[in-house]
């Protein structure tokens, strides 16, 4: 850290309560949003409430310091970088303070999450109406700081459309109440002199310049462009509060907002209009608004195209011969008068209109959602592509008059093509915004020549009919240099305006006006040249990325010594870091997604998925030093990563973090060895055979809460966590016993049984359920005596050389069978996992490839046998209610939920999905006494839904999870294997076990 930096944060920290960071990683970690570009601020601070944000302004002010708000960091054109000091808000302001039903209010602090503050309000029948794709992440300081809006605009308005009162903090660390306020010198009338004065200073200047305001408003329907000077004086009243929202922080900070709540709408339909012509699509889009429509969205062919590969379900709906489609939404009170509405809109466009040649009606919930969310569906292929062009936004949000867009698409398809640039067109057509992301690659200086120019032939046309280049993203560093360009004499309005609020230019500087505003490709965010893409492929070695041709350099102006990978790359360890886009996604708190539990559990930047890319792009770009990876700092923000794997299925852009984190856990590893917990954990198939010896005594110590008390203080194994009791004899020698120890010459289907860890020492049951369900349907077993244990806690630890000789091990003994016709099975999702996808980070050779491609876990292998019709069906009735768990690692394995379709098959079992995101107990992360009280937080879900009297038993095919389910309560948690069993009628005593009561410390 710096000495500048040093200084800030130990003043800092003495005048805050909340938290103060200008560590290097800190500063990598706020350097980026969601836009293109990279501005490193000198630190963060995290505000615990409204005295350390007066706190914060008033140092900053008095060392002429910027500071920069912050939520979620989703802004799309860099909004909210800087380079003085971020105030995040999203950490620790993020309470929902009251709700009033009388005024239909609500109050909130500035981090709380859009999407959480409308799942508060559902109970209530309400919602916030303005409704941004990025509902799930974004922060309410964010959406009225950018006067977000989406697809509903036409029926909701933005957000500064739902304002009542904001509190704000003033450039000199003043507070305000801001809503409504007479213009007037009168203490009586307004008794607050501060704001008394604001409000005159502003009114006269409005007045003043009357004339220029209006002249230059545009005509679009929805503006972001520039300050707020419509509307917001009249009858000598000021609407301080709105003229605010839309600053983008550059006016005043928010500390509390109370907004405006509208009814949930009790029904909701679609129509997909099909037109055979963009052209046409576009001709019915400007009727939208007289229609009465709530949301009419455009997409156009490459989107569809997309959307029939991505669910078979839109290939159903989609005709391959549509070149547009319009997604029309209605909302009422009556089911009836939705479809009407719709049926009008399709008669209108279809038969009257000659238009659409074709339409689908989604008004059912499910198929609603369904269409509803298509968009954000296939905006994650977009990308994935491989290459270096992507989809950039820096042109991505400009609006245009609607009754203008027949003679603007074409204007924009041909400025496109000028610059031979690839875009998808998705517009919120209805009212006239466009959301396009042109291709481009961002490291290459011709690209970026393209983009300006590009940008200053899209915007002309804007220009020309009125329209505006922001209509929901606001100016930030991609657009304030051409603020001045859409408004003229305006732009010094708009100069006095931010005089008035911020006379010293600290709050935000840069964006929406500035003295020399930025160019549009000035701290672009470094990408990597090809050679260093290319550099890993060899050797598992980077090159010395200071001396390489890295566009970014070393910022610190030291070499860094050349990084010795751990895993193995093929040349993509650059661009598996730069994939990120900082979208934000992984920061999601929304049910529907799974991603990422640590950062649920603990909303802290650093815990984001987000940040970890963002770090090792720093240590590739040179930003930091690759020494750095061994300190403890960074690992104690990869230990922040229990390797679930949920962000790698769920990040639009695919980015594989838990990979990164392998990679820079190793490298700490490397370096400093493993502590005394882990070197434990890394050793669990050692420590559980030694145990098994004296499996008596051990089991007895197990339940002792001494022993546990002393195992705590000496291994860091969690006091409380209920631990599995060990076998007297592992499966294996069982196995052995069994002679299934040997490879049989018989033919049909053959599984090799990869055992694992749990199964061959703590669960044996397991194993032999496996092998008798497979036996009764007529399946040859082999249980390799050489296999060893996955090792996935070794991986999770970074612990690579461990993991890679168990590896070559593992792999060695299975590639052998899997050529003598044998499929390799195993119970344990993780294992699967490990042997399908982890060892080829490890191992980089053919046999480890055959193993993954020939690996399936157990119930998987059993549906598929159901599938074609091979799997034996004389099940007996059970009646039992079980809870069924999906673990993270089934889960990432992409093979749906086959444990929950096999028990499917048990007749009188009902079987319950508890969907309450990952169990938190991350194979071995929630045995660790410093994890565990996360761990809990974690899987809370989980555990209360076992909670609920009407499930009897909990199931799922994970070991760890299933120590989690049982933590919280005295029902038993049983592998759907064992309650196949059971129904098979081959193991009697499982019925015990789903009557068994769960014991303190340990597992049944
Ligand atoms: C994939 C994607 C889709 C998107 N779709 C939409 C969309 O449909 N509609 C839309 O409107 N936007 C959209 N956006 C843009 C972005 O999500 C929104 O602008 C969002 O409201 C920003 O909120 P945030 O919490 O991330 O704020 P940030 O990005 O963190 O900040 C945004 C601005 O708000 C300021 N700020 C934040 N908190 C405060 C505060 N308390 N006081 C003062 N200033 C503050 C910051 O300084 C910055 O200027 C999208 C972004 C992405 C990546
Ligand atoms: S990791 Fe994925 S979801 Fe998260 S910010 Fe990066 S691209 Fe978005
Ligand atoms: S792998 Fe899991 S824990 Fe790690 S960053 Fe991704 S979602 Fe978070």
């Amino acid at each position: 850290m710096d000495p500048q930096r040093e200084r800030i944060q130990a003043d800092l920290r003495g005048l805050l309560s909340g938290e103060v960071h200008c560590g290097d990683a800190f500063v990598q970690m706020y350097a980026t949003d969601g836009s293109i570009y990279e501005v490193p601020p000198l630190g963060v601070v995290r505000p615990r409430g409204l005295q350390d944000v007066r706190a914060s302004v008033r140092y900053t002010a008095e060392n002429m310091i910027p500071l920069h708000g912050r939520g979620a960091g989703t802004g799309l054109a860099g909004e909210s970088l800087g380079p003085g000091l971020v105030v995040d808000f999203s950490h620790s302001m993020r309470r929902i303070l009251e709700l009033d039903n009388e005024e239909g209010t609500v109050t909130v602090q500035p981090g709380v999450v859009l999407g959480q503050l409308n799942r508060y309000l559902a109970s209530f029948g309400k919602q916030f109406g303005p409704d941004p794709a990025t509902g799930g992440v974004t922060t309410i300081g964010g959406v009225l700081s950018v006067d977000s809006s989406g697809s509903n605009w036409l029926k909701y308005g933005s957000a500064r459309d739902q304002i009542v009162r904001l509190q704000l903090v003033l450039a000199d660390g003043e507070t305000i109440e801001a809503g409504k306020h007479r213009v007037t010198d009168d203490p009586a009338i307004d008794p607050d002199p501060r704001r008394r004065e604001l409000v005159r200073r502003l009114a006269e200047l409005i007045e003043r310049e009357e004339s220029i305001i209006s002249a230059n408003r545009p005509k679009s329907l929805v503006n972001r462009c520039g300050y707020y000077l419509w509307d917001v004086l009249q009858d000598g009243v000021l609407d301080l509060a709105k003229l605010v929202v839309g600053s983008e922080g550059t006016l005043a900070l928010i500390t509390q907002a109370t907004l405006k709540t509208v009814p949930v709408p009790k029904h909701r339909g679609l129509v997909l209009m099909f037109f055979d012509r963009l052209e046409a699509a576009v001709q019915a889009a400007m009727e939208a608004q007289e229609l009465g429509v709530t949301a009419c969205d455009l997409m156009d062919r490459r989107i569809l195209t997309l959307a029939r590969d991505v669910d078979p379900r839109y290939a159903q709906s989609i005709p391959r011969s549509a070149e547009a489609m319009l997604m029309v939404e209605q909302q009422s009170e009556e089911a009836g008068e939705v479809l009407e509405r719709l049926q009008e809109v399709a008669m209108r466009w279809q038969r009257r209109r000659r238009l659409a040649f074709d339409f689908h009606l989604a008004i059912s919930p499910d198929e609603f959602d369904l269409f509803r969310r298509l968009a954000r569906r296939v905006s994650p292929t977009l990308h994935r592509v491989q290459g270096r062009e992507r989809p950039v936004p820096f042109v991505e949000d400009f609006a245009v008059p609607p009754a203008t867009m027949a003679d603007v698409v074409p204007r924009l398809q041909r400025a496109l093509q000028t610059y031979q640039a690839t875009a998808s067109i998705f517009a919120h057509a209805g009212h006239g915004q466009f959301h396009l992301r042109p291709f481009m690659d961002v490291g290459d200086p011709q690209h970026q020549r393209r983009m300006q120019d590009l940008a200053n032939d899209l915007y002309a046309e804007v220009w020309a009919v009125g329209g505006t280049i922001s209509g929901e993203h606001g100016c930030g560093l991609s657009r304030t240099w051409a603020v001045r360009k859409q408004y003229g004499p305006l732009y010094d309005v708009f100069r006095e305006v931010k005089r008035i609020f911020d006379p010293g230019n600290l709050l935000n500087p840069g964006k929406v006006v500035a003295d020399v505003p930025q160019p549009l490709i000035k701290n672009l965010r470094p990408v990597a040249a090809d050679d260093e893409l290319a550099a890993p492929k060899s050797g598992h070695y980077l090159a010395d990325p200071a001396s390489n041709a890295s566009p970014s350099g070393s910022s610190n102006g030291s070499p860094s010594k050349p990084l010795e990978l751990q895993l193995i790359w093929q040349g993509s360890f650059a661009s598996t870091a730069e994939n990120c886009n900082g979208c934000g996604r992984c920061r999601t708190q929304s049910p529907e997604m799974r991603m990422c539990p640590i950062f649920r559990s603990a909303p802290a930047e650093e815990a984001s998925p987000r940040a970890k890319a963002n770090l090792m792009r720093a240590v590739i770009g040179g930003q930091m030093q690759a020494a750095q990876l061994s300190s403890d700092e960074l690992k104690s923000i990869a230990d922040l990563c229990v390797n679930c794997h949920q962000c790698r299925s769920e990040c639009p852009a695919g980015v594989d973090v838990p990979k990164l984190m392998m990679e820079a856990k190793a490298q700490y590893v490397a370096s400093n060895g493993v502590d005394s917990t882990g070197w434990v954990i890394t050793r669990l198939e050692s420590v559980a055979a030694w145990l098994s010896r004296f499996s008596t005594v051990s089991n007895w110590g197990l339940r002792q809460p001494w022993v546990r008390w002393l195992l705590e203080k000496t291994v860091g194994i969690a006091q409380g966590r209920k631990l599995p009791q060990v076998a007297a004899s592992s499966f294996l020698r069982k196995a052995e016993r069994l002679q299934l120890t040997r490879p049989t010459r018989r033919t049909g289907n053959k599984v090799l049984y990869f055992v694992d860890l749990y199964a061959n020492w703590f669960d044996t049951q397991l194993a032999e359920a496996f092998v008798q369900i497979l036996q009764h349907n007529n399946v040859s077993v082999y249980v390799h005596p050489a296999q060893r244990a996955s090792g996935m806690a070794k991986i999770a630890l970074g612990d690579a050389e461990r993991a890679r000789s168990v590896a070559a091990k593992n792999v060695a003994a299975l590639a052998d069978a899997v050529r003598q016709g044998y499929t390799i099975v195993t119970t344990e999702p993780s294992a699967a996992l490990c042997l399908t996808h982890e060892y080829l980070h490890l191992l980089d050779d053919d046999d480890a490839r055959l193993v993954a491609a020939n690996t399936v876990e157990a119930c998987s292998y059993l549906w598929r046998l159901h599938e074609v019709g091979r799997l034996e069906l004389d099940l007996k009735p059970q009646n039992y209610t079980v809870g069924y768990h999906l673990p993270c690692h089934l889960r990432a394995l992409n093979v749906g939920s086959p444990g929950e379709q096999l028990l499917g098959l048990v007749p009188g079992l009902t079987v319950r999905r508890i969907e309450r995101g990952c169990s938190g107990m991350a194979g071995t992360y929630g045995l660790r006494r410093e994890n565990y009280r996360s761990s809990l937080r974690a899987g809370w879900g989980l555990i209360s839904a076992m909670r609920d009297p009407a499930i009897e038993v909990g199931t799922t095919e994970c070991s760890s999870c299933k120590m989690q389910m049982e933590q919280g309560g005295t029902k038993p948690t049983v592998h759907p294997l064992k309650i196949l069993a059971l129904a098979y009628g081959l193991m009697p005593e499982v019925e015990k076990l789903m009557r068994a009561r769960v014991p303190e410390l340990v597992v049944t």
